[in-house]
């Protein structure tokens, strides 16, 4: 048996964000991982926006960089003229393609660097609760059985998270049209843009997206997730991208060297995804964007906030439901109004057929736009298309 202030189960971004931050509180800590190598076997598109790193210390580093974009181009089912983001209309949302197992392994070092201890291959079996209160967790650790006791245990486990469930919090189940199953492969010798990070919509991925994320020259991560609502059988996903590629010569021509699958969660915040003495972060608290699928920075800055609370927690000794509110709060002011927005924007796109979304996209592209604001492109429906003005009103 051994004892911490703070346990953090899992070391991807969020993870490796609450015991980095935990630490810095002078919080004893420790975080584990069930993998023996963090960041690996790599399961993410690897698509990152810059935006939020500098205000959590992170500093882009050419050691997990493999490409920094100009922007991204988002393409209707026509692929005719795609909507382009960049630094000027689209901020900081721009950012980089990484090596998402070196970039998983800094963030873990950083919370080492701050003082938190971390053990790899030991995987929790199961939690400890004492009176109601989650106490820590039992794990696998060089072959034995070790508990841990803490104060706080901040799950970050991922999407097929079961921390959180293990200890009852039924609250994080998703409904099939919040999941998102996808493929990708790394392939070489392919046409990609070295500048933009591509996104492709319409039947060709029912209710998701095709994403092209160059990693360098001729080579890039192609991939698709579909909701799982609209699948009949577990291989379309596949069918879908292989269609695709194969359409495109461009990269029809490529060698895959590298195929990953996986879930992601396009879910609203949901309502609860605390208990008694646990913080749930990151993909296991369901913090992905419901639009984009991405969540690698909202895990980051989750896992800031877990940090936070757990230090209000254990110094003033309160472990109780209301105090771990306190995160819930802060996780709904940052994501709940967008995920919200993007959430009905996704159910909405998933709807509209290849013809109306082509005419979204093109209306989208020939506005001249500093910044895009959805009265901008309100305005240009209603000049060209304003027939399709109710139908596009609520999803914009
Ligand atoms: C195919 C795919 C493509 C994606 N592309 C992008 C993208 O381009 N950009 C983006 O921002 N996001 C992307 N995402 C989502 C992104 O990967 C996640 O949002 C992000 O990894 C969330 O970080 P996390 O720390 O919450 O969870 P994870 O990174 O999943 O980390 C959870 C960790 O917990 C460990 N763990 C699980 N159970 C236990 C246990 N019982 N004991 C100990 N350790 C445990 C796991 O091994 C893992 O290391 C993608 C996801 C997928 C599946």
């Amino acid at each position: 048996m051994q004892n911490y202030d703070v346990l953090v189960i899992g070391a991807g971004p969020g993870g490796s964000s609450a015991a980095r931050f935990s630490a810095r509180h002078g919080l004893k800590t420790l975080m584990i991982e069930k993998r023996p190598d963090i960041g690996s076997p790599v399961r993410c598109g690897e698509g990152v926006s810059r935006a939020w790193m500098s205000d959590y210390g992170v500093k882009p580093n050419v050691h997990w960089i493999s490409d920094e974009v100009k922007g991204a181009r988002i393409y209707g089912p026509s692929e005719r003229r795609p909507i382009t983001l960049t630094a000027e209309n689209a901020g900081n949302e721009v950012g980089f393609v990484i090596e998402r197992d070196k970039f998983d392994k800094e963030m873990a070092a950083l919370a080492a660097e701050e003082g938190a201890d971390v053990w790899v291959k030991s995987p929790a079996l199961s939690v400890i609760k004492e009176d109601g209160k989650v106490s820590g967790a039992r794990i696998r650790h060089n072959g034995q059985m070790v508990d841990i006791h803490a104060k706080m245990v901040i799950a970050a486990d991922g999407f097929e998270s079961e921390f959180g469930r293990w200890a009852g919090l039924k609250s994080i189940i998703l409904a099939k049209n919040d999941i998102i199953s996808c493929i990708e492969y790394r392939m070489i010798g392919v046409d990609s843009d070295v500048d933009y990070t591509d996104f492709y919509l319409g039947s060709i991925a029912p209710a998701g997206y095709i994403w092209v994320f160059p990693k360098g020259e001729k080579e890039a991560n192609v991939g698709i997730g579909v909701t799982i609502s609209a699948m009949n059988d577990r291989w379309d996903v596949r069918n879908y991208l292989d269609n695709w590629i194969k359409n495109h010569p461009g990269y029809a021509k490529g060698r895959t060297i590298q195929q990953i699958t996986g879930g992601v969660s396009v879910s609203k915040v949901r309502d609860k995804f605390t208990l008694p003495g646990l913080l749930l972060v990151g993909d296991a608290a369901r913090l992905i964007d419901p639009i984009t699928g991405g969540g690698i920075a909202n895990a980051y800055v989750s896992g800031s906030y877990a940090a936070d609370v757990a230090k209000q927690a254990i110094e003033a000794n309160d472990f109780s439901q209301e105090m771990m509110n306190r995160y819930e709060k802060l996780v709904k002011n940052k994501f709940q109004r967008k995920h919200l927005r993007n959430w009905i924007a996704k159910e909405k796109l998933g709807k509209l057929s290849d013809e109306n979304l082509d005419k979204l996209v093109d209306i989208i592209s020939e506005v001249k736009m500093t910044e895009i604001s959805v009265e901008e492109i309100l305005k240009a429906i209603q000049a060209k298309y304003p027939e399709m003005v109710k139908e596009l009103e609520e999803l914009i």
